[in-house]
Parts: structure tokens; C-alpha cells; sequence
């Protein structure tokens, strides 16, 4: 067991995420030119500007009510697939929250519920080139390291590797959902855009999650 996550390690996962997609905007655009429409680094970056300005102005009360203002934020202001699928995913980590800290287990759930949600949205199945792909493996990953009983910090470690795995994975999938399906086989060869911002999500996590 790890000390609980709360709503200042909460705050400091979702400003790291944000400053890693700023930083890392142009690759996201790069890779979104090349199987997409050029604008995944765009979106995230406004999606997350917005949340980190939402939370500074309005601090919100318990773990659940800021993840799930970070999903209506989210799906507010980040157009095209994705931030309907990453607000999803948020608001449905809130969901599974609940209004105190949360244990280890219960970040291992909320993550998962997280991804439900993006599939009960989405419907993209493992290898069909999106979100899924590396999300997928990060939870799986977790849980298992979680269910060891491996400390919070080592198991989203783990979790961070799987997904950069499942990113790396990929690079060869001829895409079967969104606007990269478009494309048919001339998708393959590039890495995903949306399975390669959600590893920053989760290495973001691994980077301040479960370290106080
Ligand atoms: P858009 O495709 O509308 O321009 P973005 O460029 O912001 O939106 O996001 C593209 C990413 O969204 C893709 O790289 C892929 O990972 C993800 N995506 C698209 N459709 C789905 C889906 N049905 N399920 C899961 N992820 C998806
Ligand atoms: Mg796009």
C-alpha cells in the first residue's frame, strides 16, 4: 500500500500532463498530419489549458468532482473524436472516485473505468489503432502490479511501460477506427496519435502518483 492519492497529487498529474502536451504539441501534430488531420496536438493542448485555468479558478471540493470537471472541460473544448474519448474517460474516473482519497486499488478501478468508458464510447477493440492500444495494456499492467501489491509509485511504472509498448505496437496496425481508418493500409507505419498522448497521460501518472 502507498500513501493515498489526493486532490494535490490529483492537480499536479493533470498539470504535468498539460505541460508535457505543450511541450510535446508539435509531435502530436506531426503524427495526426501523417494518418490524420494535423490537429491532435492543437486540441489536447486547448483541452488542457482549459482544465488546468478551470481548476485554478474554481478549486473544486473531492477527487471526484475535480476529475469530472476535468472531463466536462474536456469534452467542451477539445472538438473531434478525441475529447468526447478523453472527456469520457475522466468523467468516468470520476465515477468510480468517490469523494475521498483514493487507495491503490481504487486508482487501478478508476483508471479502468476510464477506459470502459473510452470503449463504450469508441467501440475500438485491442489493434483496431487507437486510445485502446496502449490504455489497454497501461491498465492491465496495473492491476496486475496493484493485486501483487506492488507500491503505487512501481506499479504505475509498469503501467507507463505497457502503454509506451502498446503506442509502439502501433506503428504497423492498419487503422479500423476514426478519421485514420480513412486511410486504409496507407495508416500503417505511423504510431497513433491518440495512443501516443495517452502514454503521456500515464507516465504523467507514474511521475507524480503514489511518490508522497
Ligand atoms: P480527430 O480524429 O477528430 O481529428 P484527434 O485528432 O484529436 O481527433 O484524435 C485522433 C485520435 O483519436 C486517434 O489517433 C485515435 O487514437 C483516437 N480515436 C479516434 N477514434 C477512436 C475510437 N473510436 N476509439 C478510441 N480512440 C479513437
Ligand atoms: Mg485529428
Amino acid at each position: 500500500m502507498s500513501v493515498p492519492v489526493g486532490m494535490d497529487d490529483l492537480t499536479a498529474w493533470l498539470r504535468r500532463f498539460a505541460e508535457v502536451v505543450h511541450e510535446r504539441r508539435d509531435e502530436l501534430t506531426a503524427l495526426d498530419a501523417a494518418i490524420g488531420d494535423a490537429d491532435h496536438g492543437a486540441n489536447l493542448d486547448r483541452g488542457m489549458t482549459a482544465v488546468v485555468a478551470a481548476l485554478g479558478e474554481a478549486p473544486p471540493a473531492d477527487a471526484a468532482a475535480l476529475l469530472k470537471k476535468t472531463g466536462t472541460t474536456l469534452v467542451s473544448k477539445v472538438g473531434g473524436a478525441s475529447g468526447p474519448l478523453f472527456g469520457t474517460f475522466f468523467l468516468r474516473m470520476a465515477g468510480a472516485a468517490g469523494d475521498g482519497d483514493l487507495d491503490d486499488a481504487t486508482v487501478a478501478r478508476a483508471l479502468r473505468a476510464g477506459l470502459d468508458g473510452v470503449v463504450a464510447r469508441g467501440k475500438a477493440e485491442a489493434g483496431d489503432k487507437t486510445i485502446v492500444d496502449a490504455l489497454g495494456p497501461a491498465c492491465d499492467a496495473l492491476d496486475a502490479a496493484v493485486a501483487a501489491g506492488k507500491p503505487l509509485a512501481d506499479a504505475l511504472a509498469a503501467a507507463a511501460e505497457a502503454a509506451a509498448q502498446g503506442r509502439d505496437a502501433t506503428v504497423p496496425m492498419v487503422a479500423r477506427k476514426g478519421r485514420a481508418s480513412y486511410l486504409g493500409d496507407r495508416s500503417a507505419g505511423h504510431a497513433d496519435p491518440g495512443a501516443t498522448s495517452v502514454t503521456m497521460l500515464v507516465e504523467a501518472a507514474a511521475a507524480t502518483l503514489g511518490r508522497s
